[in-house]
This record gives C-alpha cells, structure tokens and sequence, in this order.
C-alpha cells in the first residue's frame, strides 16, 4: 500500500508499505480520508515528544472495514467507520476511573502506531464507530478533532446559561466553539490573527482582540464580572496565565493548550481561594465520539467547510508549505477520492 511516512524531522516519504494485517480483536480499515492535525505537524517539526521515526501519522481516520483479526467479532465488511486514536492499557489508575484519555501508557494511533496516512491501517475492534447514513468520510474525518471540542465543553461543563470565552481560533478553538454554540452557550473567542476571528464570527462566536487589553474588555463586556467558563486553546503560556484575571469569581478555567515538557504556568495564589476559580486540564477525549458524530451528522460543526482535501500523494508538500508558514491552510484533510 502506498504510505506517508515521517522518517526524521522534515522528512516525510512516499513509500510503498506491506498492507497491516489485522490481529486478534483488531480489525483492518481502508483509509477513506485522514485530517491533518497539529500533533501531526509536531511530528514533522520534530516538536512531539511521544514519537519515534519512523512512524506513519493520521490520527482523524475515517474510512471502511476491510478485514477482521482472527477470531474477531466486528462490524461486516465494508462498514463505514470512523478510529478512535487512543488505546487505553486497561490497567492504570485513570484507566480503572474511566479516563484512558489520560493513561499512563496511552498508545496513540498515528503517534506510538502506525497512523492514517496510508491505504489501510489497523485498529482494536473496540475503537471504532459506525458513521451514519449519508455522512462523507471528509466530514467523518472530522470527529475526532470535535470530540476534542466535546470534552473541553464537559470538562467546563458549559451549558446554555454559560458565557464562554475561548483563547485561540486555531482548528481546536473554533471546534470548542462551536461545540459550545451547539449548547446554546454565548462565545466569545480571542486570537491575534484577523483571519482567524472573521471565521470564527462567521461560525456565530463574538471575536476579540488577544492581548493586553482583553482583561479590561472582557471586564467590560461583563459589568465587571469576568467570564464564567474560559476555555485556554493556544498553548501559549502568557495566554494561559490571563485566564486568572479573565474568569468570574465561582468560575472555570479549562486548559486545552499544551506547553512545553517542564515549562511552569503561574496562577496568583490568592484568586484561588479569592475567586474559588476551578482549574481543569482537558486532554484529547474519552467518551466523546457519538456526541461528536451527532454533531457532525445534524449540521452543528461548519468548520469543515473551510478544509482543503489533498490526495496522500501531495503530503510531502503540504508539511513543506504548512512547516514555512502555519497558517498557510486552515485545515488539511486527505482523501482517498478527491471531490
Ligand atoms: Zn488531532
Ligand atoms: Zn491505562
């Protein structure tokens, strides 16, 4: 099968691969689309710690059941799915409490094996999930970055009655908003690029100008009260140590960003008791594919309208172009059959 495979840093190589067979209680999916995520640019930057080269990425997977492991119950050939990415050990602590979001010795499909980047790719039996009637494997491949969205928005537990304010309108920020919006909750969302807050305006959040003015517009846009759920999507470290002055007093702060291994984020102390601020971390999700699905499937998430779709065949040159300049697309998702 013909597979994109990260070799080094910078290096991504067309390469010709056996088709992975499927063991006991895994099953074998031929890939009709995988998203291109940031972890997946990490990977290529060299940025991700959890990786070893070589290693095929993808983790957003949807395409079709193609084979059964031996002795293997699952859904009949042919059946559209999507791949849930994280393999729990089954053992640890947070596996036992029901968030093998957060296992000890997570294995990532894509990250510790091999990924969708290719024709096929195989999964435990258990990861997987039907897509509805009538949903294309583009918008499919889009699960698994709202299921991100869905457990940020339970982590904050935001509900209609909630005013949200989102830090980033990169891809995960603008799917917590809209996943928020889905909830009937008021977004806001804070970025510093002009492109990205006209999308975000356009998908129904108020945007706002990050930076060292947000505090004092967000005091004003609330009779001085703060927002009672913030929602940290940049990874950016300063961004992350504003939440304290930007959430309510009773509120939450949900970190979906991720900073570097070691790297402190600092709170004042006393707003911690002063404010009775709750401070959750939120990683990946668990749990949250059929209400991600359900999203999708009703129309909720119009994020994927501003996606591009690439054949496999043009990724070396999609890293390239997004390594020199991030921005460059929004959203890269590549597709067995091009529109
Ligand atoms: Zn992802
Ligand atoms: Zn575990």
């Amino acid at each position: 099968m013909e597979a994109a495979v990260f070799d080094a840093p910078f290096a991504l190589r067309l390469e010709e691969r056996p088709t992975p067979l499927p063991t006991r209680g895994e099953v074998q999916v031929a890939v009709d689309a995988a998203g291109l995520c940031a972890g997946d640019l990490y990977i290529y930057l060299g940025k991700n710690p959890y990786v070893s080269y070589p290693r095929i990425g993808g983790h957003e997977i949807a395409g079709r059941v193609s084979a059964l492991g031996p002795d293997t119950i699952g859904p009949a050939l042919g059946t559209p799915v999507v791949v849930e990415p994280f393999i729990g050990c089954g053992h640890c602590f947070p596996c036992r409490v029901q968030k093998p979001n957060c296992c000890a010795n997570l294995q990532i499909i894509g990250v510790h094996r091999e990924g969708g980047f290719a024709e096929s790719v195989t999964a435990p039996v258990d990861r997987l999930h039907v897509i509805p009637d009538g949903m294309t494997p583009f918008l499919a491949s889009f699960v698994e970055p709202v299921a991100i969205g869905v457990q940020a928005c339970r982590r904050g537990e935001v509900t209609a009655v909630d005013t949200v304010l989102i830090l980033g309108a990169g891809p995960i920020g603008l799917a917590i908003a809209e996943v928020a919006l889905a909830r009937g909750a008021k977004v806001y969302i804070a970025d510093i690029a002009r492109d990205r807050l006209d999308i975000a305006a356009q998908l129904g959040a108020v945007p706002l100008e990050a930076g060292g003015g947000l505090p004092q517009e967000v005091m004003r846009l609330t009779g001085g009260e703060g927002m009672p759920v913030v929602i940290e999507a940049t990874g950016n470290v300063k961004a992350m140590e504003q939440t304290a002055g930007l959430v309510a007093a009773g509120g939450r702060i949900v970190v979906v960003g991720l900073v570097g291994q070691g790297v402190p984020v600092s709170w004042p102390g006393l707003d911690l008791t002063r404010k009775e601020m709750t401070i959750l971390g939120s990683r990946a999700s668990t749990g949250c594919f059929p209400e991600s699905l359900d999203l999708l499937a009703r129309g909720a998430i119009r994020y994927p309208d501003i996606a591009t779709g690439f054949r496999l065949s043009e990724a070396p040159s999609v890293f390239a172009d997004l390594a020199q300049n991030t921005s460059a697309l929004h959203k890269a998702v590549f597709l067995k059959e091009l529109g």
